[in-house]
């Protein structure tokens, strides 16, 4: 197919700001920057027909922490980098909720429970022990008193004891999606899907090559690409397939709002009078190293295992399953990339299981880094 003379003269030419990637990330950076800059073009594409890696296929939890993935982290990473990325996290959710408003995004702030079994015995009392140093370590970094508290009682089966974190909650995906992606629309950004970016050169006037065997000529060039971003640039990003399934509609759910089990391996939350869980990526972490949006049967196996057993203590149907990908480090770094590729060129990558959170302070910080902004 050739591209027309309108096409290539006016609705691909001119461009002062190229966002590559039409997730949170690249559609909150495009409307930071429109925002500043009202009369530059801005123009988002993407290899999708939308932000389809892990925007609109993600768990919806609006959260910052949990006690054992605190723990783990600080096996792997300094204890600066680990608080560094909670405060991003919760700093990201406020600049989220109070940007779009919890009713269009769907937030409901109701705390989120991480529960033990026997069989994670040992990561409760370990919990328990760290609770009151976490819990100062996030007062002096959030501001916010008591964060995680223990409780004794849970009403999931073979369940041991429970932590609560008070101050995070979950969101609805979906709306949160409709209403970024609307809002980009009302400051005149441009949106466009099917267009995959596979190299550019130079960095006044720089040219972008698709596979549409078509360039793209723009001003700036910002990559939001997440997981996929090492197949354009070498970078510490490794992609991290997630799997997620929704039980059918259930009158008494077992259990409402954000859930967590094994470190955060599985996760759990109520929505439409359904369950939805996602994770045990870590039965098969190396079939899940993949960019591929396709189903892993040892994987969703065991996710509905769990749903049956630990979260109804009965068996449910499924009515639907699905996988996104996620950009994480190769040994597990959860700080996001953010930075500078050339003078006219940024990279904002790397938002990890938790970037929904993440997103809207990684948008801003790509702002930041454009110099006549
Ligand atoms: C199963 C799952 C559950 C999750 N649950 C949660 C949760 O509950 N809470 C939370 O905070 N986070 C969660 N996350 C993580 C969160 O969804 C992501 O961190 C966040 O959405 C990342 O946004 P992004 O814009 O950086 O990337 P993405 O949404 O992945 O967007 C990147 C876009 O770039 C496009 N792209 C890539 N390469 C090219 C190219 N060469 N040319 C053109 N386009 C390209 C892709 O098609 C994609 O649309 C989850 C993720 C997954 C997969």
């Amino acid at each position: 197919m050739n591209y027309s003379y309108w096409e290539k003269e006016y609705l691909l030419a001119n461009i002062d700001y190229l966002i590559v990637g039409m997730g949170l990330v690249g559609l909150q950076s495009a409307i930071g920057i429109k925002e500043a800059k009202p009369n530059a073009k801005v123009v988002v594409i993407d290899k999708h027909s939308w932000g389809l890696g892990a925007s609109t296929r993600n768990a919806g939890f609006g959260c910052f922490a949990n006690v054992s993935e605190i723990l783990d982290d600080l096996q792997h990473d300094s204890m600066e980098n680990v608080y560094a990325t909670i405060r991003k996290r919760y700093n990201g959710l406020q600049k989220l909720r109070s940007k779009f408003g919890d009713a269009a995004i769907g937030y409901e702030n109701i705390g989120s429970i991480e529960i033990f079994t026997k069989e994670n015995k040992a990561y409760l009392h370990k919990g328990i022990d760290s609770l009151q140093g976490i819990n100062t370590i996030l007062y002096t970094e959030l501001g916010l008193d008591n964060v995680f508290s223990f409780r004794s009682n849970n009403a999931l089966p073979n369940t041991i004891g429970a932590i609560h974190n008070a101050f995070e909650g979950q969101l609805n995906t979906g709306k949160l999606y409709e209403t970024v992606y609307q809002c980009a629309q009302q400051l005149g950004i441009m949106l466009y899907g099917g267009i995959e970016v596979t190299e550019w050169e130079g960095d006044n006037d720089i040219l972008v090559q698709t596979t549409k065997d078509f360039r793209l000529k723009t001003k700036n060039l910002i990559l939001c690409t997440n997981a996929f971003t090492a197949k354009l640039i070498d970078e510490d990003i490794v992609p991290c397939r997630g799997q997620v399934i929704v039980s059918e509609r259930i009158e008494n759910l077992p259990c409402k709002g954000p859930h967590f089990y094994d470190s955060g391996y599985y996760y759990w939350r109520d929505i439409d009078q359904r369950i939805l869980l996602g994770g045990a990526r870590n039965k098969d972490v190396e079939g899940e190293n993949s960019y591929d949006l396709v189903p892993n049967d040892t994987v969703l196996a065991e996710l509905k295992r769990f749903m049956n057993e630990q979260i109804f203590g009965r068996e449910v149907a499924i009515d639907y399953e699905w996988s996104g990908i996620m950009g994480m480090g190769k040994s597990n770094e959860k700080q996001p990339i953010v930075k500078r590729l050339s003078t006219n060129s940024i990279v904002a990558a790397r938002l990890g299981g938790m970037g929904v959170a993440l997103s809207a302070n990684v948008a801003e910080e790509v702002v930041g880094l454009i110099y006549d902004v």
